[in-house]
């Protein structure tokens, strides 16, 4: 167990990192992050921070020689550097559960081996496997990368022949996967934690609304029937244990039209759809987070009362700022990023509600996000 006044590195000083580092704070941990952006957000309420690229090996090293404890707070960590220091630190997570959701093939075979519904997938490294794998999965599909897509970058949709020629882009650079389309109801998302003793606790499923891709807002609890989210949150669990899962997991789904669960994607870190957990929670997602890693008993999960969570993008800074003013229910979270872009995620707010349809009107009359 790692003990209050012990020191949790991490890997990555964006919101991720700063929201488990204020949790972490706040059970008298210390809290040393690598970021190549000097005052990043985690950087901003960490005690240190190492100011240098996250595949600096010499930097990763004194990030281990300095803590007691390793994590990271996004995917994209050198696997071979987080192996290098792995007998120098704890490093809980391992490199397995990255090695296999860093990439879609592997994440998507892992699940199937699990016994899990996902979209039917095939591999695809050039234009033949293509027209191969259409001609098997038939339109629409859409095409990913294997690695490195975030927020529906590094993806096509196809629909036709036609759209055949869209791909080469993706076919130019990097290993693809093919997806058959999942016509979807709704998609939604359920946290899972596991220490190293199995223990596993799960979090209520959240219904994710996406534009341009990203996600803008989280109603929690999905508003599905009670046995599909139980169904939900069992097959969160199941692939916790069948990966043997350390620390926290997203797993990302789509509930069918034909009222099956798909499972799309696996974060293997706190995800933006569990930010409600902060204040509907007992216990965030961060705190079971950093409680599964320092190995510290799990508690179970309760919904203290349903939320919604709305994502505040560059564009969406202003207006939100305007609101504080006027909204004393609204909890705001500022990442506190130096720099304002459009479509880059600033900060979120979560409102607890007794009445999501409502709540929901609200959010839609400020106009802020309505563009
Ligand atoms: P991803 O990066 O895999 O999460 O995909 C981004 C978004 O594209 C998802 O949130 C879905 O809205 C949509 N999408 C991706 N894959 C599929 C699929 N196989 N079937 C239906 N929709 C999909």
């Amino acid at each position: 167990m790692i003990q209050p006044g012990q020191t949790i590195g991490i890997i990555g000083g964006g919101q991720l990192g700063q929201m488990m580092a204020l949790d972490a704070k706040q059970t008298g941990m210390k809290v040393l992050v690598l970021d190549p952006t000097p005052a990043c957000p985690a950087g901003q309420v960490a005690d240190d921070q190492i100011v240098a690229e996250y595949a600096d090996v010499a930097a990763i090293e004194e990030l281990a020689r300095r803590s007691d404890v390793l994590t990271y707070e996004f995917e994209n960590v050198d696997l071979n550097a987080l192996k290098d220091v792995a007998d120098q630190v704890y490093v809980p997570q391992g490199t397995h559960l990255l090695y296999t959701t860093k990439n879609r093939i592997r994440e998507k075979t892992f699940l199937r081996d699990a016994g899990l519904q996902t979209a039917p997938f095939r591999a695809v490294k050039d234009a033949a496997d293509l027209k191969r794998a259409v001609a098997e999965l038939g339109y629409p599909c859409v095409l990913k990368t294997c690695e490195g897509g975030y927020d529906g970058h590094g993806q096509e949709v196809l629909h036709s022949d036609a759209d055949l020629a869209k791909c080469t882009g993706i076919l130019s650079t990097r290993d693809a996967i093919l997806e058959g389309w999942v016509p979807f109801e709704l998609e939604c998302s359920v946290m899972v934690g596991r220490n190293e003793n199995g223990e596993v606790t799960v979090f209520p499923v959240a219904e994710n609304i996406h534009h341009d891709e990203i996600l803008h807002i989280s109603i929690i609890p999905a508003r599905i029937s009670p046995e599909l989210q139980k169904k939900a949150q069992q097959m969160a669990v199941q692939i916790a244990h069948a990966i043997d899962l350390r620390g926290i997991l997203g797993v990302e789904m789509f509930v069918g039209r034909d009222g099956e669960i798909y499972i799309n994607e696996l974060a293997p870190r706190p995800h933006n759809s569990g930010h409600y957990s902060i204040e509907a929670c007992n216990f965030s997602q961060f705190a079971i987070h950093n409680r599964a890693v320092c190995n510290w008993p799990l508690p179970k999960i309760d919904l203290l009362k349903p939320a919604v969570m709305v994502n505040v993008l560059g564009q969406h800074v202003a207006g939100v700022r305007e609101q504080i003013a006027k909204q004393p229910n609204w909890h705001f979270h500022d990442y506190g990023k130096a720099e304002v872009r459009h479509n880059r995620k600033m900060g979120h707010v979560t409102i607890l509600t007794d009445d999501v349809e409502q709540t929901l009107t609200e959010i839609d009359n400020t106009g802020i996000w309505s563009e």
